[in-house]
């Protein structure tokens, strides 16, 4: 039987080896990290574990729910109310329901109109053509005005891609603002997002199971170094030793991908793969004793703010499950070379402190009781105008290798119901192949 070795234990690569197992090949799946689950994974706060990095659902999930239905943990999904607000002006408004946005004061009518009536125009269309060559600066201050750029989108854009905020394509808005129509409530009364009860690490650690209960193996903490071609197959390096493969599965980043396959590729593959960037996340998690705002999620649409986004995790899930502590994640997404992504979380936090304070004047640093800090340098595919001519496909040019990655995930943002349903798409094409 031709055996099959999975890089990187994240939700895709998990996902591609439940089913390739499923269908009767022995797997192997070698992770980096001491724990499965990629962007996903978890540690702990209160006895309870808690995402590195926030994590959400929204409604349209639909393959990430179905897989939980099928590992038995639909019922662990819970649909929440949330609320978000927005930070511009030096002060907070609420922001996502129809209500607020008549409350919100940075924008006068004219442009509330535009920015209505284009959302709505945004989230009827169906095909991503029209967005997929223009940049969403241009489209957005065309249909909304200036004023809406340089108050709430921009200000977003620039928190999420860094440098090539001007220049990200309008389909990757649009595609958002389309499935996150269908997330809210009849009501307009803002909408539900889905948490797992005991966190989305329940749902990785299944998959895992599942995997090995079918006779695959999960190498934690055990890296694949580099992976060498042959008239055989492969050669297959880890930190721990080698092995021979029949078929590999790169389950991961670009950069990751090139690092260990890189030297496998034809020039002109390697020229496509370099133009795909990524901003990195650094994540930033305070333990409180008290609450920063009321809102779950608030934009920080402010350019002289150090940071572009506060998840008050514990106003969507209550702090009782982390044994009454509050949980802010500070986010703040940065180009993989930027010096910050490199700085300790003690000068991080001091950076943050002074805008904690203008958000909230009592905030006081006594009110944090502990300090957490992570980061990614590959969060968050950066969608320029022609991304979709970049896109790999999951055959890579060399008979047997395979790439599933987060780059690959168009139109849609990235997010775990997409690694779940390109883990699914990768494996179909697999034992497509597969005798
Ligand atoms: C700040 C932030 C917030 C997010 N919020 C949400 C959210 O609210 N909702 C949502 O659905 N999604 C969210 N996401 C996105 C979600 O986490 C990802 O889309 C998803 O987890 C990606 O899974 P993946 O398997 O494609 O990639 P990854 O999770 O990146 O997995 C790749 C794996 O490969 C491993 N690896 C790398 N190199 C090697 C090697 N040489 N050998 C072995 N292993 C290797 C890595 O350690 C990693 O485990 C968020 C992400 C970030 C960064």
């Amino acid at each position: 039987m031709i055996e099959i070795t999975v890089v990187g234990a994240g939700l895709a690569g998990l996902t591609a080896a439940l089913r390739l197992a499923e269908a009767g090949y022995p797997v192997r799946v070698h992770e980096r990290h001491p724990h499965p689950g990629g962007l996903a994974r978890v540690f702990t706060v209160g006895g309870e574990p808690l995402e590195v990095f926030y994590h959400h659902l929204f409604t349209s999930d639909t393959a990430y729910v179905e897989l939980a239905e099928e590992l038995g943990l639909a019922n662990a999904i819970q649909w929440l109310p949330s609320r978000m607000g927005i930070w511009t002006r030096g002060r907070l408004w609420d922001f996502g329901t129809p209500a607020s946005l008549l409350r919100f004061r940075p924008l006068g009518p004219l442009d509330k109109v535009r920015f209505v009536l284009s959302t709505l125009l945004l989230q009827r269309a169906r095909k991503p053509d029209p967005f997929e060559d223009v940049p969403a600066s241009e489209w957005l201050q065309r249909h909304q005005g200036k004023r809406v750029w340089e108050t709430v989108w921009g200000p977003l854009f620039h928190q999420k891609f860094a440098d090539h905020a001007d220049r990200v394509a309008m389909v990757w808005l649009w595609r958002k603002l389309y499935l996150r129509g269908r997330s809210r409530t009849r009501s307009g009364m803002g909408e539900r997002l889905g948490y797992m009860e005991g966190s989305f690490a329940r749902f990785t650690l299944e998959l895992a199971s599942r995997v090995e209960s079918l006779g695959g193996t999960i190498r934690l903490g055990d890296p694949v170094r580099r992976i060498e071609r042959d008239d055989d197959g492969f050669r297959v390096v880890t930190r721990g030793g080698e092995h021979r493969a029949g078929r590999v599965l790169c389950a991961l980043p670009v950069p990751d991908y090139l690092e260990v396959a890189g030297h496998l590729l034809p020039p002109g593959e390697l020229e496509k793969l370099r133009q795909l960037r990524a901003t990195g996340a650094l994540c930033t998690i305070l333990e409180m004793d008290r609450s920063l705002t009321p809102y779950y999620w608030l934009n920080v649409a402010d350019p002289e703010m150090p940071f572009g986004g506060l998840i008050e995790h514990t106003n969507y899930i209550p702090r009782e499950r982390y044994g009454g502590t509050r949980i802010l994640y500070i986010s703040n997404y940065l180009l993989p070379e930027d010096p910050l992504m490199e700085a300790s979380a003690d000068s991080v936090l001091e950076l943050y402190l002074p805008a904690l304070q203008r958000i909230n004047p009592d905030f006081d640093r006594n009110w944090i009781t502990g300090l957490h800090h992570f980061r990614a340098h590959y969060a968050q595919p950066i969608v320029l105008p022609g991304y979709r001519k970049l896109i790999p496909d999951f055959r890579a040019p060399v008979p047997g290798l395979y790439l599933c990655s987060m780059a690959q995930i168009y139109p849609e943002d990235r997010g775990q119901n997409y690694a779940v349903e390109y883990g699914q798409r990768v494996a179909r094409t697999m034992l497509e192949d597969l005798p």
